[in-house]
């Protein structure tokens, strides 16, 4: 029966995605704050995913238009679990004409490559957006 394959497949999700912790290795979570001119980034995800990355010369995410120039990008880690840690990533933005602000892509993926997801929440003063982006789909477009 269908139903039967379903039920099985997920559990094997489950067992191979979910590791102690509760986090998922290959997932983080990115929330994107405009607020006037600065735009502010954290991103949180699994120690496994970014230990041993560099984040030197490196940018969380390419800002199409809006004149933005990115800061460094600052780390910390914080234990989750037994040999499973959480790092979270920030980074600021001054933006010289936020409202032209078309699209940003999460450039995270191409040095940080066994992420296979984000939970993108990207807030303005006019605009809320959460989506999910992934390495095949890493913009997140903004229309206005
Ligand atoms: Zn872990």
């Amino acid at each position: 029966m269908g139903s039967k394959w379903v039920l099985s497949a997920s559990i094997w999700i489950c067992a191979s995605a979910f590791a102690a912790g509760g986090h998922h290795h290959g997932e983080g979570q990115l929330e994107i704050a405009l607020d006037g001119n600065r735009l502010d980034v954290n991103l949180v995800a699994p120690g496994a995913d970014l230990a041993g990355v560099s984040t030197a010369g490196n940018s969380l995410l390419t800002i199409d238009q809006g004149g933005c120039t990115g800061f460094d990008v600052t780390a910390s880690e914080v234990e989750v679990d037994h040999g499973h840690s959480d790092i979270t990533l920030t980074q600021s933005f001054e933006c010289t004409r936020p409202a032209a602000i078309g699209g940003i892509r999460v450039s995270l993926f191409d040095w940080a490559p066994s992420l296979e997801a984000v939970e993108v929440v990207y807030l303005s003063d006019d605009t809320t957006v959460a989506t999910e982006l992934t390495p095949a789909t890493p913009v997140l477009a903004l229309d206005d």
